[in-house]
């Protein structure tokens, strides 16, 4: 096999993946991300990060959760620490219609009563006498996860450029007779006329009454907003959809909602403190389903949406074997 020699631009997560998927498979890496090593991650550093190919399916075309079972099983292999304690879903009895319809949408899940939950989250078991149980899913915290992908990149021999933008003449004509990898998210847009920005925001909590071991999602007819418990009794809140591009700070009606949604699923988030509110674009095309657009000796891999974290490892895995080989695949337009 070629020995590539490949530029990733950006280290997001996207990013981040190929780079580490090209150096274990023996390639010369080098990426450059714009950010500080400290800051990375446009959207990856607000996501939550759920590794959820099911529950994503509700509103998702099919390809993200046959995509996502791959993901997630790439994902176990390589990074110890993914948490399987699979995922919850919850509705207030007004809302048990949302309940029933969430579980039509869905697969691989459980229907379980008050006292099934309790045995799972006995701090929810008096509270919600019905639950949607996925017990194939996992989450992460997606910063420590983007730390130690940038670790292992290091350990396998790739070269990273932090606070450093590539040239836009070099990366954009792979000169050096590489190859390119694109990975800016919503800063590709200039090259992908149809991606757009899905800003969400998020919040996150530390509570030392609250004890959670895995994701939960309270429905609600107006918005679906979750908790995904970190480490150190922290729990990220999120997130919200909406169709604008900035990352400005968070509204009043979002916090509401975020801190609102924490409350209503347990109210021992009455004490806890807030530690941050922010907000992240993920770049999204119009299908909310990812691509991998080749041009040459340069793809561009974008569109991550909802599933960046859920989808990064099967996009390397796509886009590397391409590189090898030039095996087609429905995510994968040759231009
Ligand atoms: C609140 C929230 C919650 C989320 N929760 C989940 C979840 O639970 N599960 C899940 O799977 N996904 C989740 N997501 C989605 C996920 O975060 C995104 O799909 C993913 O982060 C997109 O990754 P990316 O690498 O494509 O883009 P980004 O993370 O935006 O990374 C792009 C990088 O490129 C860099 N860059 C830009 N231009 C240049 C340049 N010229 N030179 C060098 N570098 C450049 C940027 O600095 C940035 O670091 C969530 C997103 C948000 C906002």
């Amino acid at each position: 096999m070629t020995r590539l020699s490949a530029t990733i631009v950006g280290g997001g997560i996207f990013g981040l993946w190929q780079a580490y998927e090209l150096a274990r498979r023996g390639h010369d890496v080098t990426l450059y991300e714009a950010m500080s090593e400290a800051e990375t991650g446009g959207a990856s550093r607000f996501a939550g990060a759920m590794l959820a190919p099911y529950c994503e399916a509700e509103g998702a075309e099919p390809i993200v959760q046959e995509l996502g079972v791959r993901g997630l099983a790439l994902w176990r292999k390589a990074v110890p620490q993914i948490v399987m304690n699979g995922s919850l879903v919850v509705a207030a009895s007004r809302d048990q219609g949302e309940l029933a319809r969430f579980a039509r949408m869905t697969e691989g899940h459980r229907a379980i009563d008050g006292s099934t939950l309790g045995e799972l989250e006995p701090e929810l078991g008096g509270r919600f006498g019905r639950a949607l149980w996925y017990p194939d899913e996992g989450h992460m915290e997606p910063r420590l996860v983007l730390a130690f992908l940038t670790g292992e990149i290091r350990r396998l021999g790739g070269t990273l450029h932090f606070g450093s933008a590539v040239p836009a003449p070099i990366w954009r004509a792979g000169s050096d007779g590489g190859v390119v990898i694109d990975c800016r998210g919503l800063a590709a847009r200039e090259d992908l006329p149809t991606l757009r920005g899905v800003r969400g925001e998020m919040a996150v909590l530390r509570s030392r009454e609250v004890k959670l071991t895995r994701p939960i999602r309270l429905l609600h007819p107006r918005f679906a907003l979750y908790v995904v418990p970190w480490s150190d009794n922290r729990y990220m809140i999120g997130a919200t959809v909406i169709e604008r591009e900035d990352a400005g700070p968070v509204t009043v009606r979002s916090a509401l909602d975020l801190l609102g949604t924490a409350y209503a699923l347990h109210p021992g988030f009455g004490e806890a403190e807030i530690l941050e509110l922010s907000a992240g674009v993920r770049p999204a095309f119009p299908d909310n389903v990812p691509r991998i657009v080749a041009k040459g000796r340069r793809l561009l891999v974008n569109g991550a949406f909802r599933h960046g974290y859920l989808l990064a490892p099967v996009m390397a895995e796509i886009a590397a074997t391409y590189l090898e080989t030039g095996a087609a695949h429905p995510i994968l337009d040759v231009d």
